[in-house]
């Protein structure tokens, strides 16, 4: 695996003490690494890595600290604290709820179109990073995606399952 770290981070905060158990996938929606770079800097928004269709690995953040690459949305944590799952009409959890502070958010470069596909270089990627993690993270459990934390808000990443992911690394995927 090849990875590059940012020159400056993408922004992020400080953990308040959750423990790391989740891995979010996320298509960046957008043709290539420079434009959603440029875009979640504008926006002030993070993934900890981007995956990049060579299967270079951009890290952005740094996984001790939380990224903002999830917003509004429901996980493990939530479920198992039996927080509320309603959601308003725009199709955000009115607990106001956040996978953030307790997830890692890994991004691949791909326009999520349901056209596009991950290319095999940035699967065995994603392989490679989520391997790393589970060594940084010994309590790493779960492999989810945007789209199940943020249901109807979201679709990313339609182009992978991630069964097949969390089949290789010997992670479950997390469904509510
Ligand atoms: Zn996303």
């Amino acid at each position: 695996m090849s990875t590059v770290p940012l020159g400056q981070w993408l922004a992020h905060r400080p953990r308040r003490g959750a423990t790391v158990d989740t891995v979010v996938l996320h298509a960046t929606g957008v043709d290539d690494c420079d434009s959603c770079l440029c875009e979640l800097r504008e926006k002030g928004l993070s993934y900890h890595y981007l995956i990049d269709r060579d299967g270079i690995v951009h890290k952005c953040v740094p996984y001790s600290a939380v990224a903002f690459h999830a917003g509004n949305s429901y996980g493990p944590h939530e479920q198992s604290r039996g927080t509320p799952a309603d959601q308003d009409s725009h199709h955000n959890f009115v607990e106001m709820t956040s996978v953030n502070e307790y997830s890692v958010g890994v991004c691949f470069v791909n326009r999520d179109d349901g056209l596009d596909c991950v290319t095999q270089e940035q699967f065995d990627a994603c392989v490679a990073v989520l391997q790393d993690l589970r060594t940084g993270l010994p309590k790493l459990r779960y492999v989810t995606t945007h789209a199940i934390v943020s249901p109807g808000r979201v679709t990313d990443p339609c182009a992978i399952d991630p069964e097949s992911v969390a089949r290789r690394v010997g992670l479950e995927v997390w469904r509510p």
